[in-house]
């Protein structure tokens, strides 16, 4: 199983969450919301064989935080993943987008001039700006969309741009998530919890949750569950084989 979204050092035990991670053999991208929380999060996941950890300083935090995107900057010679990024155009964040806006584009140039990363981009309520941000910059990487919510007009320019897709449990519960992953090209998709962010019958998603969503793209997908899961992980493993990107120093 693959969570490729989880902000694993925001949960109240990582240590627990990691663990199962382990003991189940999950692959998990462990997003950071701030470069501050790098060395940390490094430090939690240790030698667990199959976390990785993305640098990320998430746009609803950019308002506060401008000031970390140098830092953000000057730590990505270290990693090949990059997440959270992007836009929030929702209403509480609406007033920083300028700011947002200039904080994506100068870390898409700078994951350009390190060879390209594997990014986890953020996009509610921007995704065309998100989209243009990632078109002005096609050097950056290769970006996966998380929780996608545009129009079926956008996820078609995504699609015809190279972009992925990575989907939870909460989005594929909606009548819009569905139709929106039915239309994602298969081979470009990739599972996620956005945990604990995220949330079931008032619980925080754990990185395992994800074999919610396995369950509804077989059903989308029409094909058996155990297929599915093949799909994802063979997905997982072109993206990050065979993915645009330069290895770390
Ligand atoms: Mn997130």
């Amino acid at each position: 199983m693959i969570d490729l979204h989880c902000h694993l050092d925001l949960y109240p035990d990582p240590d627990c969450v990691l663990g199962r991670v382990i003991r189940e053999s999950m692959y998990v991208l462990a997003v950071t919301t701030t470069p501050r929380a790098w060395q940390g999060t490094l430090k939690l996941v240790g030698r667990a064989p199959r976390v990785r950890v993305a640098l990320g300083l998430h746009p609803q935090l950019v308002a506060e935080r401008h000031d970390e995107v140098d830092l953000l900057c000057s730590l990505l010679a270290e990693t090949r993943y990059v997440g959270e990024i992007g836009l929030d155009g929702s209403p509480q964040c609406r007033q920083s987008l300028a700011l947002q806006q200039e904080a994506l584009d100068h870390i898409l140039a700078a994951c350009a001039k390190v060879g390209g990363r594997i990014m986890s981009v953020h996009s509610r309520g921007a995704t065309k700006a998100v989209l243009n941000a990632l078109q002005s910059c096609p050097d950056a990487g290769t970006p996966v969309l998380h929780w996608f919510s545009g129009t079926l007009h956008d996820l078609q320019r995504a699609a015809a741009m190279g972009c992925w897709f990575s989907v939870g449990p909460a989005m594929l519960t909606t009548k819009k998530g569905l139709l929106l992953a039915e239309r994602m090209p298969r081979d470009r998709v990739l599972t996620e919890t956005d945990g604990p962010f995220s949330r079931w019958d008032g619980e925080a998603l754990a990185p395992w949750d994800v074999a919610r969503a396995v369950s509804a793209l077989a059903t989308i997908w029409n094909i058996d569950t155990t297929a599915a899961g093949r799909q994802i992980a063979a997905n997982c493993r072109t993206l990050l084989e065979h993915g645009n990107v330069a290895e770390p120093n």
